[in-house]
């Protein structure tokens, strides 16, 4: 039998002894898995650094940090997530009693990217086990240090039986969704997101899928402009720009976009230094490919900020792009490198006008103190969510839903949302003889 075969029925067997579903054995293995990324703390910062040159600083704050905020708020909450909820009952069957039971699906299957690959594995795991699933993980091949200790991690501390990681190229991704699961939670691009729903379709398995897309950042003429400049710079270039809710391109008021880009450029200098080049903490591209595509799109418009790079280390210097055409490549596709395109506006409309008329992003930052324009821009857009006057920030909260929208995505987790997307909400209607 292939391993994919063998590990999804032994996972089977082993869920259906209902071992899984005990509050103890749930709060259990989220200690451990604690306990276990503690004692991989450095090697976790040693893998982040060997893929994707991070600095320990930048691998903690984004991937160890948040995966343990995740743990703590869960192990904190998980009693009163998995309570069989009362609710009112229907006046029309006056002896009725109303629960519903959250249960785990069984079996679930978490594919994670490469750009996040230590946060964007184990985060999903969380609210897997929190439920009371089993669980196997597919890491990303592009980050074999990042697949390898996710690996040898889940591996001390759990059996295979309940949570196991299956490394390898796509096609281990595709054997794996081949097999029948009872949840997929996969975060990736949008283009292997549809083929992770055709495959999920086969076995009517339900899905979420965490998906990229072009999240504009909008800066009107009233805003605080070094506010501005400083959260746009680190949500924009942390990760070399390779993080699924950055600022992809930036539109900022006439009035106000020669200033805004004199603090984006002296905000760069300040956090990256004079030469980002010489700088050993700037993350690099993923690989040569990423790398090449990305230099083809510093061609796509007038460069005022940044333009070098050095294909011998996978190095791209913060850029920002002027005289861009809505038309070309950089704005087609999700950049997702260190690349921003601008575009002045006199009027907001028509920009607002093509926003909507291009796939829902994942994310929509805008800055500004004028509460008309907040309240017109969220009645008119439609995103997966929104940080006003900052940016990347809602997706650290515990309490806001994190997901896309179209094309960006579908379902969302994080905080109580991750407990309750892996699990199955069971009505139950009783009634007195
Ligand atoms: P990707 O879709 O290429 O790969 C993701 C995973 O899918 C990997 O484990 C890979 O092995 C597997 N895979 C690749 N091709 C496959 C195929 N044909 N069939 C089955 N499985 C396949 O994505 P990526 O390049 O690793 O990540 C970048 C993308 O992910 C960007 O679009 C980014 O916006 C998005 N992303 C989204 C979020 C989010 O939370 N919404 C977070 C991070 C990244």
């Amino acid at each position: 039998m292939e391993l994919e075969k063998k590990l999804v029925a032994q996972q089977r067997t082993f869920f259906n002894t209902g071992q899984t579903k005990s509050m103890e054995y749930r709060i259990r293995a989220l200690q451990q898995l604690r306990q276990g990324i503690e004692k991989y703390q450095q090697r976790i910062l040693d893998a982040l650094h060997a893929d994707l040159n991070k600095s320990e600083a930048e691998a903690y704050g984004s991937e160890i940090r948040i995966v343990l905020g995740e743990l703590d708020f869960s192990l904190d909450h998980i009693e009163k997530w998995a309570a069989p909820r009362l609710v009112p009952t229907n006046s029309a069957i006056p002896d009725g009693v109303s629960t519903i039971y959250p249960e785990p699906y069984g079996v679930a299957l978490i594919i994670a990217p490469w750009n996040y690959p230590f946060q964007l594995a184990f985060g999903p795991l969380i609210g897997a086990i929190a439920a009371g699933n089993c669980a196997i993980i597919k890491p990303s091949e592009l980050t074999p240090a990042v697949s390898r200790l996710t690996y040898n991690l889940v591996h001390e501390i759990f059996p295979e039986e309940y949570i196991a990681v299956m490394e390898g190229e796509v096609e281990t991704s595709t054997a794996l969704l081949k097999e029948k699961f009872d949840y997929i939670f996969f975060t990736g691009s949008t283009g292997v997101g549809r083929i992770v729903m055709k495959a999920a379709a086969e076995h009517l398995t339900p899905v979420t899928l965490e998906l990229g897309g072009k999240s504009p950042v909008i800066v009107n003429k009233d805003a605080d402009l070094n506010l501005a400049a400083q959260r746009i710079v680190r949500g924009k270039f942390l990760n070399a720009g390779q993080t699924c809710v950055a600022p992809d391109y930036l539109l900022v008021h006439e009035n106000v976009h020669d200033k805004l880009l004199e603090l984006i450029r002296a905000e760069i200098g300040d956090k990256y230094g004079a030469d980002v080049l010489q700088n050993n903490d700037f993350p690099h591209i993923v690989n040569a490919r990423n790398f090449d595509r990305l230099s083809a799109l510093l061609q796509d418009g007038k460069t005022l900020i940044g333009g070098r790079s050095e294909r011998d280390h996978l190095l791209i210097e913060p850029t920002v792009l002027g005289e861009v055409d809505w038309k070309s490549p950089v704005m087609q596709e999700e950049i997702f490198g260190p690349i921003l395109p601008v575009f002045k506006y006199g009027d907001l409309n028509p920009m607002l006008d093509e926003i909507v008329r291009r796939p829902k992003p994942l994310a929509l930052y805008l800055f500004t103190e004028d509460e008309d324009l907040q309240n017109q821009v969220l009645n008119q857009v439609s995103f997966g969510g929104v940080c006003i006057n900052d940016t990347l920030s809602h997706m650290t909260s515990h309490y806001l839903p994190f997901g896309g929208v179209g094309e960006s995505g579908m379902g969302s987790y994080h905080g109580q949302q991750s407990f309750d997307v892996f699990s199955h909400h069971k009505s139950v209607l009783k009634r007195s003889k």
